[in-house]
C-alpha cells in the first residue's frame, strides 16, 4: 500500500524544502529537515561568511540559554556551541560608584553563555553541508515569490536570476523578511511592528595583560533608568560592550571630548578599560542601530510556507531570547512533524495555534524587560523581587 511504500521509502525524501535566509534560524532550521531527509536547499542573500572578510551583521556575541540548547541539541550540536562559550552566572551590576554587586540567574549552577554570533553561524553552515541532501547557494537574494505555486525568484549580484520551486518554503529571513511580505497582501493577516526610541552601539573592551578586564562569568550591566550599558564576554578575552541608549541621545554626543565627559559621568569605572582613545573614536565609527519589535499572525500560508525566527517575530533584545526563540520554533515544529506524520496541511495550521502565543508572550516579555534592566535592577523591589521570584 502507499502508506507502507512511504514508510519503507521515507516520503519526505521526494519533497523539497527552500529555507530562505541563512542565519542563524535559517542554518539550524536546514539540519532539522536535512536530518529528516527532505530534499533541502538553503538560499542566502550575502556572501558566504565562512568566506567574507568582513562580517558586516548585529551584535557580535549573544546569549544562548536552555531554550536555544535544546533546539541545538536535537541536531547534535550542543556540544560543539557550548564549548565555545562562555558562561555567565549572574549579572553583576555596577553602580555610579563603581561598586559591582551580582545578582545570579538561577540557582547554583545555572547560566547562559556568551557565545560569537559570526562561529555560530559559520558552524550551522559547516553541519548543514555535511547532509547530503542538503545544498547551500549564497549571494542569492529572494525578490518574489507565489504562494499558490510555489515559485521564487532570486536575484544573484552578477544580475542574473534564479528560478526555483519547492513544496515547502520557510521563511527565515529575518526581521525584514521578503518572504513575509507575501502575507501582508492577505486578508486576516494580523501584524504589527514597534521601534523602540532606543538604539544600540557596540564597543570593545580589550583584555589587561592578557587576561580579561572585568570578571568574564558575568553579564556586566550598568543600569542608568533611562539607558544602560551592558558587557558579554568573548573568547579571545575582550568583552563587547553595548551602550542603549535615546536616539535623540546619541545624536547629543557629537564630539570625542563629549564621549569622555559622558562616560566620565555614568560609566566611570569603564573609561580605563575601554581606553580614552578607543573611546573617541569608536563611538562615531557607525551610527546607533535602530531596535524593532514585530508580531504577526498566522505563521504560514496553506500548506506551501512558514514564517521561523525573526522573520515570525522580531523582539527587542532585552530579554536575550530572540534567536533561542527562533532555534525553538525548529523544535517545536519538529515535534509537531513528528505528530502529524509530515503531511504540512495539518502541521503548518498546528504550528501556527501553539507558536503564535508563545513567541507573542517573549515579545511581551522583552518590551517588560526593556524597562527592568535599565531601571527596576536599580531599585530595593528588584533585590527584594529576585529572592522571590528567582528572576
Ligand atoms: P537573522 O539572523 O536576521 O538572519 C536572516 C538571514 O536572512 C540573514 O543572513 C540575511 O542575510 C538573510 N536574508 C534577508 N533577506 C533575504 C532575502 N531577501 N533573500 C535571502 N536571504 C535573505 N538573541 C538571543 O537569543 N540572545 C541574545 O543575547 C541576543 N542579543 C541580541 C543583541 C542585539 C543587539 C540584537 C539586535 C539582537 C539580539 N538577539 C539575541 C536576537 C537575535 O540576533 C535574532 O533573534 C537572531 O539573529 C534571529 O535569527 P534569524 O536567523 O531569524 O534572523
Amino acid at each position: 500500500t502507499l502508506s507502507t511504500m512511504e514508510e519503507t521509502t521515507g516520503r519526505s525524501t521526494k519533497r523539497k524544502v527552500v529555507v530562505v535566509g541563512g542565519g542563524l534560524v535559517g542554518a539550524l532550521n536546514a539540519c532539522f529537515f536535512a536530518k529528516r531527509g527532505f530534499d533541502v536547499e538553503v538560499f542566502e542573500s550575502r556572501e558566504d561568511i565562512r568566506k567574507a572578510k568582513v562580517v558586516n551583521g548585529r551584535s557580535i556575541n549573544l546569549a544562548l540559554s536552555h531554550r536555544g540548547r535544546q533546539a541545538l541539541k536535537h541536531v547534535g550540536m550542543e556540544e560543539k556551541i557550548v564549548s565555545k562559550g562562555i558562561p555567565m552566572n549572574a549579572r553583576m551590576i555596577h553602580s555610579l560608584s563603581g561598586k559591582q554587586s551580582p545578582i545570579p540567574y538561577g540557582r547554583k549552577g545555572q547560566f547562559i553563555l556568551s557565545v560569537d554570533r559570526a562561529n555560530l553561524n559559520k558552524e550551522l553552515l559547516t553541519e548543514a553541508e555535511t547532509y547530503p541532501n542538503t545544498k547551500l547557494n549564497f549571494d542569492h537574494k529572494l525578490q518574489d515569490w507565489s504562494a499558490e505555486t510555489g515559485l521564487m525568484t532570486f536575484a544573484r549580484s552578477d544580475g542574473s536570476n534564479e528560478e526555483i520551486k519547492a513544496d515547502l518554503i520557510v521563511g527565515c529571513d529575518g526581521a525584514f523578511s521578503a518572504i513575509r511580505k507575501q502575507f501582508l497582501r492577505r486578508s486576516r493577516f494580523n501584524y504589527s511592528q514597534t521601534y523602540i526610541p532606543h538604539g544600540y552601539m557596540e564597543l570593545t573592551m580589550p583584555p589587561i595583560n592578557g587576561e580579561f578586564a572585568m570578571k568574564p562569568n558575568y553579564l556586566h550591566i550598568w543600569p542608568r533608568n533611562t539607558f544602560m550599558m551592558i558587557a558579554l564576554p568573548n573568547l579571545d578575552k575582550t568583552f563587547t560592550c553595548t551602550l542603549f541608549m535615546p536616539f535623540e541621545d546619541f545624536e547629543k554626543i557629537t564630539t570625542g571630548d563629549e564621549v569622555i565627559e559622558f562616560f566620565q559621568k555614568y560609566f566611570p569605572d569603564t573609561i580605563p578599560l575601554i581606553g580614552v582613545n578607543a573611546l573617541k573614536t569608536d563611538y562615531f565609527r557607525l551610527p546607533a542601530q535602530a531596535m524593532v519589535s514585530i508580531k504577526c499572525s498566522p505563521y504560514h500560508i496553506g500548506d506551501k510556507c512558514v514564517l521561523m525566527g525573526d522573520a515570525a517575530h522580531a523582539v527587542v533584545p532585552f530579554y536575550g531570547q530572540g534567536m533561542n526563540a527562533g532555534f525553538e520554533d525548529c523544535l517545536v515544529f519538529e515535534e509537531i512533524m513528528d505528530q502529524l506524520n509530515e503531511d504540512f496541511s495539518t502541521v503548518l495550521p498546528e504550528y501556527t495555534r501553539v507558536r503564535v502565543p508563545d513567541d507573542h508572550a517573549i515579545a511581551d516579555l522583552a518590551m517588560y524587560n526593556y524597562i527592568e534592566m535599565r531601571a527596576h535592577v536599580n531599585s530595593k523591589w528588584f533585590l527584594f523581587r529576585k529572592h522571590v521570584d528567582n528572576i
